[in-house]
């Protein structure tokens, strides 16, 4: 195949990327939008195959059993995997997208004929800069995401771990960091490359064991980022136009997202990778929260207010997703249509474990989208809601966050749902949201809290209707 086909069919894939990251931005889109992403990258695998074709039938062999290894080992787990564990498959799946980074660079630099970067029998400086940049974030990715895997998974506590002097120690290894790489550019060796593994592998641990896990997910989206940076840096090492690409989107995207998490939280960027977020707090619930009443109702209260309402909104968030109770809950939203009352779902940005997480619920769901509205959207009709029905959602109904300079999620943008004439909240007991902080709105005089998993909750509304 001549370079300028094998060129213009990355481009190709790389248009189908771009088109499946857009599909991926809507849910009715989002099976459409995956399946160019698969489209885009079998024919990337395609091309560099057929392009640059493994030497012997060992090579082939050797990729072949890669590719069945890999794509099987994914097939099953992504099959596998619950909902609610999706953040830590990314953050695992992250870890190995900066250990291929590594081991990519590592190869060039054994096999420099291999990809054409040799002159006068040495690497190019520029391609030595490109390695030694690719191999560093993609250590750092490596190691990082390994942290955010464990936190997230709950294999190592969520809590921020505060090492002392971790700012100078960082500080003192990225000078190192910065000093290896040019002595690598000027020298070539391995010995020094291989340092500069180490150090990156340290450097992605420690950055991360200080960051809480309220804060994991803007790290999962940074990782992302670092590791499409990464892989971008290979790709103008290798000289290939698909990795560059691929590296670029997921370098760009992942940035993006973080800026939106943080935003949607009110956080600023450095605030999280300084770390320290979801502390103590975050620990449990505060003890203050057990010891003052609250109105408690049933299945039957619940179901006899809302059969009496006119406007209904419902508040999703982490709760539902625990327990699955999206179709219960869509179930008992048409049972109140039927019975005429106007009902929507109210979406924070933020809640849940992830950017549209809840959306993606209610879309298997086959929540209509008409009824799915943004917190900006809908925020100004919770004072005419006859209830807002919160279902697993704390912390993005916390008006702490409006009033409370000292909470940690001060600024952060709340749905106001202590606004509506009565406000129904499922949850299993007293526990604090992600953030660890004290509710109010469970003990307000409009208030009624419905105790129990939000699946079984849901599922006796349903009978009570
Ligand atoms: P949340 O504040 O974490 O609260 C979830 C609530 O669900 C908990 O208080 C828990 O109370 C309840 N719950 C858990 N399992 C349940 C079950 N099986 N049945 C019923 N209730 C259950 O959730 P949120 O309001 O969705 O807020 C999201 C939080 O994550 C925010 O702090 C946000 O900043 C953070 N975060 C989200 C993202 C994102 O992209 N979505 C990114 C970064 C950070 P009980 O234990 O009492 O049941």
């Amino acid at each position: 195949m001549s370079q300028n086909v094998s060129a213009l069919l990355y481009i190709v894939s790389g248009v189908l990327f771009i088109m499946a990251l857009r599909g991926l931005s809507h849910p009715t889109t989002s099976r459409q939008g995956n399946l160019y992403g698969m489209i885009g990258m079998g024919l990337a695998v395609l091309t560099t195959l057929v392009g640059h074709p493994p030497a012997g039938v060992g090579a082939w062999a050797l990729i072949i059993l890669g590719l069945a290894i890999g794509g099987g080992a994914g097939a099953v787990i992504a099959k596998r995997v619950p909902m609610t564990a999706m953040p830590q498959l990314v953050a695992a799946f992250h870890s190995l997208v900066g250990l291929a980074a590594v081991a990519g660079a590592a190869a060039t630099l054994y096999a420099p004929q291999a990809v054409g970067i040799l002159e006068n029998g040495h690497i190019h400086k520029e391609s030595l800069f490109e390695m030694a940049l690719g191999v560093a974030i993609g250590a750092i990715t490596f190691t990082g995401s390994v942290i955010a895997f464990a936190k997230l998974d709950g294999r190592m506590s969520g809590k921020p771990i505060m090492l002392p002097q971790r700012h100078a120690i960082n500080i003192a290894l990225g000078i190192a960091l910065v000093v290896l790489i040019a002595i690598f550019i000027g020298t070539e060796s391995k010995a020094i490359f291989w340092l500069i593994v180490l150090l990156s592998f340290a450097l992605g641990g420690l950055l991360i064991i200080p960051i809480g896990g309220a804060d994991m997910p803007v790290v999962v989206s940074m990782l992302n980022s670092y590791s499409g940076w990464a892989a971008a840096g290979i790709g103008f090492t290798l000289g290939n136009l698909a990795l560059i690409i691929t590296g670029a989107l997921v370098g760009s995207s992942g940035a993006i997202l973080s800026y939106i998490m943080c935003k949607a939280m009110n956080r600023s960027f450095f605030s999280v990778i300084l770390g320290g977020f979801g502390g103590d707090a975050a620990a449990g619930p505060a003890g203050a929260v057990e010891t003052r009443p609250v109105k408690q109702g049933s299945a039957d209260d619940a179901a006899y207010i809302m059969k009496n309402a006119e406007r209904v909104i419902i508040v999703p968030g982490y709760g539902m997703a625990v327990a699955q109770a999206q179709h219960s809950l869509r179930e008992m939203v048409d049972m109140l249509k039927k019975e005429g009352v106007d009902v929507k779902y109210a979406i924070h940005p933020v809640a849940g474990r992830m950017p549209g997480h809840m959306n993606v619920l209610l879309a298997e769901a086959n929540v209509p989208y008409d009824e799915v509205f943004e917190l900006e959207d809908i925020n100004g009709e919770f004072p005419q809601a006859d209830v807002a029905f919160v279902i697993g959602a704390n912390d993005v109904t916390n008006p702490a966050a409006k009033t409370d300079k000292a909470s940690p999620i001060y600024g952060m943008p709340i749905l106001d749902v202590e606004k509506a004439k009565t406000v129904l909240f499922i949850k299993r007991g007293m526990g604090s949201g992600y953030a660890g902080v004290e509710n109010e709105v469970f003990f307000r005089d409009n208030t009624m809290m419905l105790f129990g998993d939000a699946k079984k909750v849901v599922d006796s509304i349903l009978k009570n209707l």
